[in-house]
């Protein structure tokens, strides 16, 4: 607890915007939420900054105090650092949002945008000053006829100061474009299903040991009950001690122990606090298990919702203009190649996107503009490359993968300048000329050296998407012929096609499904090939095919409703950048994921592109090797109680760590690592090279270890195997290893891949550390799954 002369010696620095919180306030609780409803914080304050002086004097405080601080954005982090600190600064309420056009430049070293110091920050009115030769300009709408398409005189509209919601009224979802997908529907269910295992709620890891397909022998070795380091007996009901070779692992829930079968809430909501579809039962099902197959009815979980305030309810570009179809008169073309939008760190994604599907950069109109066009002005959407699921904003401090990624790069590729606070409290800018080796190093390590206050970052113009969802039902008989197939129609992709394939529940009470959603940054009439070519898969048949041409902002949201993923559920997210999907690693994925809990969904996306482009070598600490990577997979399981913890943790580990290490390149982009990674899978992410250069960073930014509240920092300051965890525990060595990360860095390079791989180890314990808790160093005192059993 903190006294109150401290909090009054916090609250006289800071301005009266500030919102200062102890634990014993009621808001505590609000704001100290995560998206992973295990995490609980032990923080004695909460502090929500109005202003950039806030964050300064709220670390200098701390450091008074010698209180440790943790940053929390959109909370998305499912390991939770983002609230483990003793003071958690919750940045929400720093939500500006403008956008410029960029400047002209004459010398080598000018800045083509405002820079961030010179930005009044919201509710300053003209704080910030404008550097003397680079003016804010104002840019009339471009409203161009054919005989007037040239450059019109550009000029910036004055950098919005806030953020402006706008409510415009909810636009129906179109219909399909597709033939009637659903004629088939009033068929018979196909009885193709080789697995003939039954779903059994009362014994939910029966199905192992029913499943009669053939398994790979290592692979039965591991769905073994008897063998060491398997998947618990079908009468362990998941607490026992002899599951998944987590014998000790602990369980970070605080409600453990009072209430073994919480009911979760009736209603749930995103972060956001908009309703989401409620389906994934509390007891669970195997995904093999034989189930009706969707109806049609079924998948509206995938549209929108339209209530007002969500963003993706805004009106999408009007694609009667735009595209190259023979039949449109017209069509509006992008007179930039790229804005800058400035945001501060509470602005999450979907603000961010939402501001800039409202705020749209005047186009140029190419053709006969008619009635039918309206008289109003014309403007085109742009976008910053964000995740693919909605998330908060240090996305762009950790690399951040999404649909924009293959054509333009990454979210660390998009910055150009970050405003940031070191652990003496100053604020400082961070770009190419000011302060470049941090400039490198926050681009992907970001949350290890300070905080991010605000952001610039390049915006690409997206009129419009031919985007959606190809829906089959998954069977373990068919789904690696579907896998392969779209790993194989995709090698010659073009940059501006996206494509992930989902191995996921199905409706409730419905089989579970494989969705393929791409995303092509285009018209219809330009990607309709790519929805042929992998569509022209004929193992099963297409359950929904709901791609379409749609604005961005309407497909922004499509991996978060095929996900239903829910705020405030448990979470474990284990992903990997790998080389490739040879088939029997497919073979294997299938069985496994043919035994996992119906609230996983396995994750394969299509990476390369810009991502990897010879200019991204060494701009920033991702090298080029992860950059590289052929795709990116993840686990992401969401689950409800906690007897289902070593099953729902154990089987993504094991995919990952287990069945995909011949292919991985050391680890995940930095946005997935999470708590309990082994410090050989977080320096795998970098390599060797770059990661002995963050160390150096390290010691030259934060020399006493300030900023320790990520998964980066033990590992960087030489700690990792030593740290005790907050419920005493040693984090043990892994796999042996007892080296220093400093000392350490040379035997964790790539060069050390073939070795690695030489042996796969499929004992998700041993790999990953036996006596971790789920989520690190945030375990609950003392609830093991050995001791509740
Ligand atoms: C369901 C789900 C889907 C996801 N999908 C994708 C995806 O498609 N692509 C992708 O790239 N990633 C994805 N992610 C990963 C996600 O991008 C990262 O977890 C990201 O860090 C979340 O951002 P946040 O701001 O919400 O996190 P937070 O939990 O708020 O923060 C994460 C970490 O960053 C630190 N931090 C936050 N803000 C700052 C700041 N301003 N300055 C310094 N440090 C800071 C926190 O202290 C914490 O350590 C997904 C995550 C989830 C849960």
């Amino acid at each position: 607890m903190l006294s109150t002369a401290q909090l009054d010696e916090l609250r006289d620095a800071v301005s009266t915007e500030c919102q200062v919180i102890p634990r014993a306030a009621d808001e505590f609780i609000v704001h100290a939420r995560v998206f992973n409803g295990e995490i609980q914080s032990e923080a004695k304050l909460l502090v929500r900054p109005a202003f950039v002086k806030d964050v300064s004097e709220t670390v200098k405080f701390a450091r008074r105090h010698a209180l440790s601080v943790s940053i929390k954005a959109g909370g998305y982090g499912i390991a939770g650092y983002a609230i483990q600190g003793d003071v958690i600064l919750d940045l929400s309420l720093l939500d500006d949002i403008s956008y410029e056009i960029p400047l002209p430049t004459t010398e080598s070293n000018d800045l083509p945008y405002t820079q961030i110091r010179n930005m009044a920050e919201k509710g300053t009115k003209g704080k910030g000053k404008l550097v003397a030769g680079l003016k804010r300009r104002r840019e009339d709408p471009i409203v161009a006829t054919p005989t007037n398409i040239e450059e019109p005189p550009i000029v910036a509209p004055t950098p919005t100061p806030s953020f402006k919601k706008r409510r415009d009224e909810p636009v129906p979802i179109p219909e399909c474009s597709a033939t009637d997908p659903f004629a088939y529907l009033d068929e018979p269910a196909s009885t193709t299903n080789t697995n003939s295992a039954t779903a059994d709620s009362q014994t939910p890891f029966s199905l192992f040991s029913q499943a009669q397909f053939q398994l790979p022998s290592n692979i039965q070795s591991l769905l073994n009950p008897s063998s060491s380091g398997s998947f618990p007996s079908s009468s362990s009901s998941g607490s026992g001690s002899s599951g998944l070779g987590h014998s000790s692992i602990s369980t970070s829930t605080s409600r453990s122990n009072s209430d073994p079968h919480p009911q979760p809430p009736s209603e749930w909501e995103d972060a956001d606090g908009n309703p989401l579809p409620g389906y994934l039962p509390t007891t669970y099902t195997a995904h093999s298990a034989q189930l009706p197959l969707p109806t049609a009815s079924s998948f509206s979980f995938l549209h929108p919702p339209s209530d007002f305030d969500d963003p993706y309810s805004y009106p999408p570009f009007n694609s009667a203009l735009i595209g190259s179809g023979a039949a449109r008169k017209t069509r509006v073309e992008p007179v930039h190649d790229f804005v800058y939008v400035t945001f501060s760190a509470g602005a999450k994604q979907k603000d961010v996107d939402r501001y800039m599907n409202s705020e749209r950069v005047p186009g140029r109109i190419v053709g006969e503009r008619d009635a039918s066009n309206g008289d109003g002005d014309i403007g085109i959407p742009y976008h910053v490359p964000f995740a693919a699921h909605p998330v908060g904003s240090s996305v762009m401090l950790l690399a951040g993968f999404g649909f924009l990624s293959r054509l333009h790069g990454l979210s660390i590729d998009a910055l150009v300048e970050v405003e940031y606070v070191l652990a003496s409290g100053d604020v400082i800018t961070v770009n190419k000329f000011e302060h470049p080796d941090l400039w490198w190093a926050i681009r992907g390590c970001g949350p290890a050296f300070g905080i991010a206050t605000r952001y610039k970052a390049m915006a690409y113009p997206v009129p419009q998407v031919f985007a959606g969802n190809l829906v089959y039902t998954f069977r373990p008989s068919t789904a690696g012929s579907l896998l392969r197939h779209v790993r194989d129609v995709v090698k010659s992709a073009p940059q501006t096609l996206y494509t992930n394939t989902l191995f996921t529940a199905g409706p409730e009470g419905a089989s579970p499904i494989i969705a393929i959603q791409m995303c092509f940054i285009g018209s219809q009439a330009e990607g309709q090939e790519w929805l042929d070519v992998i569509s022209s898969w004929d193992g099963e048949r297409c359950l929904l095919n709901e791609v379409q041409e749609k604005s961005f902002v309407g497909q922004q949201g499509s991996v978060e409703r095929m996900l239903r993923a829910r705020f405030g559920r448990k979470w474990f997210i284990r992903s990997d950048l790998v080389k490739a999907l040879p088939d029997d690693i497919i073979a294997q994925t299938v069985l496994h994921f043919a035994n996992t809990p119906v609230g996983c969904t396995w994750l394969f996306e299509l990476a390369g592109g810009a991502v990897c482009s010879p200019d991204k070598e060494d701009t920033t600490c991702l090298p080029m090797e992860a950059r590289q990577a052929g795709w990116t997979v993840a686990a992401f399981h969401q689950w409800e109680l906690e007897e289902d913890d070593p099953r729902c943790v154990g089987s993504a580990e094991e995919w990952i760590s287990g069945v995909f290490k011949p292919q991985s390149l050391g680890g995940p982009f930095p946005t997935f690592l999470a708590a309990n990674e082994t410090p050989e899978r977080i320096r795998g992410t970098y390599g060797s090279k770059n990661w002995a250069r963050l160390v150096e960073t390290k010691k030259k930014y934060d020399p006493e270890g300030f900023w320790k509240h990520n998964c980066f920092h033990d590992v960087l300051v030489g700690d990792a195997e030593s740290r005790p965890v907050s419920n005493g525990n040693t984090v043990p060595a892994v796999n042996g290893e007892g080296e220093q990360a400093v000392d350490g860095v040379d035997e964790c390079g790539r060069e050390d891949k073939e070795k690695e791989n030489a042996e796969p180890v499929l004992d998700a314990a041993s790999v990953n550390g036996a006596s971790r808790s789920i989520n690190g160093s945030i375990a609950s005192p003392d609830v093991s799954l050995a001791q509740t059993s």
